[in-house]
């Protein structure tokens, strides 16, 4: 099949005994500047590599098959998740579009997740439809539908969200992991929420994992990028043949980027959960508020699955406020630390208003189906003071006032 990415050894530190999270995050897939020992993987700016002879080259052929920083940042991120191999991508969309090229054909059907990023029920209903594939969006966090999707046509893959954006419902990874298998298909796990610092799918038995590196993983609001991770040696050819055939590598730029910003990530899951909880407390009491939807919660409907698969909460919340589609427009009007913005996953607090911005283009029926009403607010905790962006959002409600 041709380009196969070869998972060059770790040439800076040996990691075989290394197995703490934090340390791989610093150190795995790091290359040392041969010439000048310079400490950080280089940004390998360059499309081509010149070969010794006809046929021999050093791993390397040309930049949109596998470039060393690129290269760099797929061992890192295969090293985080506990898996064996992973590719890169300009942004988390085109891997999702590698996922399926790289495994669909026509008349082929697949399951996923009824709340899932509204960009994913965009390329499935929009893109790829036209080409033959049918996708059934199923409430995957129930048994009984899951399995009953999955056996009643011949399924290629089910492909997951959890949590799920902006609805922040969980699916039961090992569950959806099981029923895949009993069925003969298999299981694609979107961590972008959670990153591996606090969810390992592969534990769970996920065959695929997806990620958006655009949010936590980078961190910073500084790259849009994606990645699929999977031990499958298979899956990895069959990745890297369409990505190479397709031409949605990531560039050197951004995956050095990627490469500095994942060095925090542990630490940064750590604290936006933590934020993420004390304004998820403030925000549960306020009268303002009439539903809140928090993992971290003890009132979050599935508290008990988030604290079996998840190490912590996480960053999001969603919430509604009394007054509706109004009341919430005018708060996100009125914020001034926020940022109204579309993305999560940042440094940065980010508010976003779901129904008109990251899911305008699901249709209105399946946006009610999966719980985004035109009400909903998503909040993307920052690594700020809590304390700041709790008095922000106290500013900012008591401005909704009189919008009923
Ligand atoms: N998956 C999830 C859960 C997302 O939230 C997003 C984007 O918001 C994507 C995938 C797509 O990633 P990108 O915006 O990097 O293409």
């Amino acid at each position: 099949m041709g380009t196969a990415v070869k998972q060059l050894p770790d040439v800076q530190y040996p990691l075989s005994e290394v197995q703490s999270f934090d340390t791989l995050a610093l150190h795995a897939g790091a290359v040392a500047d041969p010439t000048t020992g310079a400490l950080l993987t280089p940004i390998y700016q360059t499309t081509t590599y010149r070969q010794e002879a006809v046929g021999k080259d050093k791993g390397f052929t040309y930049s949109r098959s596998a470039n060393p920083t690129v290269s760099a940042l797929e061992r890192r991120l295969a090293a985080l998740e506990g898996a064996e191999f992973c590719t890169c991508y300009a942004t988390g969309l085109a891997a999702t579009t590698v996922l399926a090229l790289a495994l669909l054909r026509a008349g082929d059907h697949v399951v996923v997740s009824q709340a899932v990023y509204g960009g994913t029920v965009r390329l499935f209903n929009q893109v790829l439809a036209p080409f033959g594939v049918t996708a059934e969006f199923v409430d995957t966090s129930d048994e009984a539908a899951l399995r009953s999707a999955v056996s009643a046509k011949p399924t290629r893959f089910v492909f997951i969200e959890t949590p799920a954006n902006p609805t922040l419902k969980l699916t039961d990874i090992e569950l959806a992991a099981r029923i895949a298998h009993d069925a003969a298909t298999l299981l694609v796990v979107d961590n972008t929420l959670l990153t591996p610092a606090l969810q390992r799918p592969f534990e769970l038995h996920a065959d695929v994992v997806l990620h958006s590196t655009t949010k936590f993983i980078e961190g910073h609001n500084a790259t849009v990028g994606g990645a699929l991770i999977t031990s499958d040696p298979e899956l990895q050819e069959r990745f890297s043949f369409t990505r190479n055939a397709i031409g949605a590598i990531q560039s050197p730029f951004p995956a050095w980027l990627t490469l500095q910003g994942v060095k925090t990530v542990g630490l940064r899951m750590a604290q936006h959960s933590e934020n993420a909880l004390r304004i998820a407390r403030f925000l549960e009491t306020h009268p303002r508020v009439t539903r809140l939807l928090y993992p971290g919660l003890e009132s979050f409907p599935q508290f008990e699955l988030a604290r079996k698969q998840q190490t912590a909460g996480g960053a999001l919340i969603a919430f509604e406020i009394e007054g509706g589609v109004d009341a919430g427009i005018r708060l996100m009007n009125s914020v001034q630390l926020c940022a109204l913005a579309e993305n999560l996953g940042s440094a940065e607090t980010l508010i976003t208003h779901p129904a008109s911005m990251t899911h305008a283009d699901v249709p209105i029926v399946q946006r009610e189906a999966a719980g985004i009403t035109d009400s909903l607010v998503r909040l993307s905790v920052g690594l700020e003071d809590p304390v700041d962006v709790i008095r922000d959002l106290s500013q900012a409600l008591a401005q909704t006032k009189g919008a009923e």
